[in-house]
């Protein structure tokens, strides 16, 4: 037995109830495996048994008071997962689903993908089970202050950074640096995501939105391809997709369609996003509400049926799982060219197979989405010098970033695997430098 295969087994018997983070495992020690081949001395330091393991995990309670004045009771968590190369840094997540799990895959991917922005990143993950849905601005407000007033002894600027993700944009993150803020008596940057009034960077909204479709425009560069004159089809109309939709515009490409749990539409025209943006992001509706300002616009209820409209380029941006082998049948019939994920493992396995298989270009979620990350780590620098840089002086770097992760992926996949093989890429370049970190540092934890 192969040691990834040792390590999986004994996770697969320790976490059996936690399959998001044994998919995410899987992946990234199947990638690794042809690494430790060449690096004893990786084996010898331990590092794949210790690389699986989070350094801390947190639970606690997180109790508020609703506007009927009934008291309410949800779970918090955060997952320190590695801090070999910086301090913890990674999203909070507010949905009904979220459990100790899903928090440790997210934590475990944050690792590499904070490793390949080429920042001093180490990877943490956290959230809620709470959901903001329905709720009113004050239970929001107060359900983030009492989940800051637990959160706040573990966190700081030189030790564990959170963001947003799912359910947690601008407000919920001015909420609670708000309480931070209060509870420390300091002003730092103790989260990222955080109002441009209050040491917020510019450039952070749109980042992971925009450095997804930097990375698709690399990918398809080494085919002699463009974002221009494309049909795009995106998952999900929160802060991802909206400002992938954006990008593609800008790029000269054409997205016909974005969904939310709910379902999705379809229109063929294009996209209005002054439409999308003015119903998520202020008036918090249902993307059916879309038909109401587009009337030749379609909507279906239901997810999964947005893959099967036709389209160059398919970027899946709500959530984990969302994109199955089916899915994947589906779009390589289209003729896709290219799949990028600007959510978190929103590929099945099987559809990551069957999009390899057929030559298809596929950028994974570590790479691809990382843009996110990367200018929280420059509104971090920004913080320390105090200083702002302009939107043009982020978004390039962002685009840098972008171009060198992907550059680091294909020439990881070039000396392990197939070059075109960005999943292995990914893995092993993000893998390689946290191993070695760890590896200097001796056993530290
Ligand atoms: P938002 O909360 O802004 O938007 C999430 C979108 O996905 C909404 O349209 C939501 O629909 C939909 N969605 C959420 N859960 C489900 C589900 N179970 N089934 C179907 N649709 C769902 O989140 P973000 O845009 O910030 O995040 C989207 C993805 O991108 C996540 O996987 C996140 O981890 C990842 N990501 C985000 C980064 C960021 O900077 N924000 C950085 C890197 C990755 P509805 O409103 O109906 O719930």
């Amino acid at each position: 037995m192969s040691l990834s295969e040792s390590v999986l087994n004994r996770l697969r018997h320790q976490s059996a109830h936690e399959p998001e983070f044994l998919q995410a495992v899987q992946e990234v020690l199947e990638s690794v495996e042809k690494v430790l081949v060449k690096r004893p001395d990786l084996v010898e330091a331990g590092i794949l048994d210790r690389i699986v393991e989070p350094e801390k995990v947190l639970m606690f309670r997180v109790t508020w008071v609703d506007d009927h004045g009934k008291v309410q009771v949800n779970r918090g968590y955060r997952v320190q997962f590695n801090s070999a190369i910086g301090p913890y840094k990674g999203g909070l997540r507010f949905h009904p689903s979220v459990n100790l799990g899903i928090i440790k895959f997210l934590g475990f991917e944050q690792i590499f993908k904070n490793s390949l922005t080429g920042l001093a990143m180490g990877g943490g993950k956290g959230g809620s089970d709470f959901d903001p849905k329905g709720k009113s601005e004050g239970e929001v407000m107060r359900f983030c202050q009492a989940f800051m007033s637990q959160l706040w002894r573990h966190i700081g600027p030189e030790t564990d950074v959170p963001a947003g993700d799912i359910g947690v944009g601008g407000r919920e993150i001015g909420y609670m640096y708000g309480t931070y803020r209060q509870i420390t008596n300091a002003f730092w940057g103790a989260l990222t995501g955080k109002g441009l009034t209050y040491g917020g960077s510019l450039g952070r909204t749109e980042a992971t939105g925009y450095g997804l479709c930097y990375f698709t425009e690399e990918m398809l560069e080494t085919r002699g391809e463009m974002v221009r004159g494309k049909t795009v089809v995106i998952s999900g109309s929160g802060n991802v997709a909206i400002y992938a939709t954006e990008k593609v515009h800008q790029l000269g490409g054409v997205v016909v369609a974005l969904s939310d749990s709910n379902g999705y539409i379809y229109d063929p025209d294009g996209i209005d996003l002054q439409v999308v943006k003015q119903l998520k992001e202020v008036e918090r509706r249902r993307i059916k509400d879309y038909l109401n300002y587009r009337p030749r616009a379609k909507y279906e209820e239901g997810c999964s049926g947005i893959w099967n409209i036709k389209c160059d380029i398919a970027l899946p941006c709500a959530t984990q799982n969302e994109l199955d082998g089916q899915a994947a049948q589906t779009l390589v019939n289209n003729k896709v060219l290219a799949v990028a994920e600007g959510a978190n493992m929103p590929c099945t396995p099987e559809a990551v197979e069957i999009f390899q298989k057929n030559k298809v270009l596929f950028g994974p979620a570590k790479a691809a989405n990382a843009g996110g990350v990367a200018t929280s780590g420059l509104e971090m620098a920004q913080n320390s010098m105090k200083l702002s840089w302009t939107f043009e002086e982020v978004d390039a770097k962002l685009k840098e970033i972008m171009r060198n992760i992907h550059k680091k992926a294909r020439e990881a996949a070039k000396e392990y695997a197939d070059p075109d093989d960005l999943v292995a890429g990914a893995n092993i370049a993000g893998f390689l430098k946290v191993a070695e970190a760890m590896k200097a540092q001796g056993i530290t934890f």
